[in-house]
């Protein structure tokens, strides 16, 4: 049997707020629950929504929740010769070709209906260019993947049996961006497949990449992971959890001399693990851990609980 291994695999983009906070505590919880090693991954590669320290705030959070961590931080600037190979491998099979489209050049020729929030279908502009072809161009380009528009299914630990077409989500898609840098898809594949990574749990907004994951799985002759995707926090407005909706980070609990079991007791008790929300710590709620009480919908975060302040 594989051991079980899992990841936290935060973005430093800025502080943590209570609706990651949930989602890793749910990651952690699933994990210890199934003695895996739990793997802290830093994913800084999207350079320009990267904030200076936030990296350190990062682990310095989960430390506060009691959330540790048994390999890493590992962090994929670090790593970049490892997405570089795959794109290579990618390259050598024609699985991409290079695409010279800007973000207004695919909206203009894009007909299809897309779905909310996700990029219009690429229309395939450059899908007839070969790999070679990219030597001579004197313009920057991306590499996107030869999707074909296929069908990917998988039953989801949360959601139960999901399948999508990457025909109606964004059609072909980018693993190497024009700045020359790893896409999310690429390099989230190559590091949970290298680091044996067995369950991946995070918010359901990232459900329209688990197909484009599941294709890059297969191209690449590894096994997936189990996917399980857990209901996002969101404002009033129902719209995910933003600067908007108040101040909602953790670094202000902190500083506020927030006691971290105080907000582990909330969310446990917001994810069904407890009658009350009474204060408790992390380790503490590996034995009333269930995927079955978490309830289906959103949270509606509308401020914290009084006592917290
Ligand atoms: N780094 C991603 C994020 O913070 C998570 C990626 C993943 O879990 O696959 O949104
Ligand atoms: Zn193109």
């Amino acid at each position: 049997m594989t051991p079980a291994r899992c990841r936290l695999a935060p973005s430093p983009t800025g502080s943590q707020h209570v609706g990651n906070a949930r989602t890793y505590l749910i990651a952690w919880l699933s994990a210890r629950a199934q003695k895996a090693k739990i793997i802290l991954r830093i994913e800084d590669i999207d350079s320009p929504r990267v904030k200076i320290g936030a990296a350190d705030g990062l682990a310095q959070d989960f430390r506060w929740l009691g959330l540790e961590w048994d390999e890493g931080p590992i962090v994929q600037t670090e790593r970049l010769p490892r997405y570089e190979a795959a794109l290579e491998f990618l390259k050598v099979r024609e699985l991409v070709y290079p695409c010279t489209c800007t973000r207004s050049d695919i909206e203009n020729a894009a007909s299809a209906p897309h779905v909310e929030h996700e990029a219009p279908v690429y229309p395939g502009t450059c899908a007839s260019r070969k790999v070679a072809d990219a030597a001579k161009l004197s313009t920057s380009f991306a590499w996107r993947m030869r999707t074909q528009h296929r069908t990917f299914a998988w039953t989801d630990g949360f959601l139960g049996p999901q399948s999508i077409s990457l025909g109606t989500l964004g059609g072909d898609f980018v693993v190497w961006k024009s700045a020359g840098t790893p896409a999310y898809q690429l390099a989230v594949v190559v590091d949970d497949a290298e680091m044996g990574v067995t369950e991946v749990v995070r918010g359901d907004d990232l459900v329209p990449s688990t197909p484009r994951q599941l294709l890059l799985y297969e191209v690449l002759g590894k096994a997936p992971p189990r996917f399980v995707h857990v209901p996002l926090v969101v404002g009033a407005d129902g719209r995910r959890l933003a600067k908007r909706h108040g101040d909602a980070r953790l670094a202000s609990l902190r500083a506020a001399g927030v006691r971290p079991e105080k907000l582990l007791g909330w969310l446990a008790w917001t994810c069904g693990w407890l009658e009350r929300p009474e204060p408790i710590r992390a380790c503490d709620l590996i034995e009333r851990f269930s995927w079955t009480a978490i309830p289906r919908a959103p949270l509606v975060f509308e401020g914290f609980p009084l006592e917290f302040v």
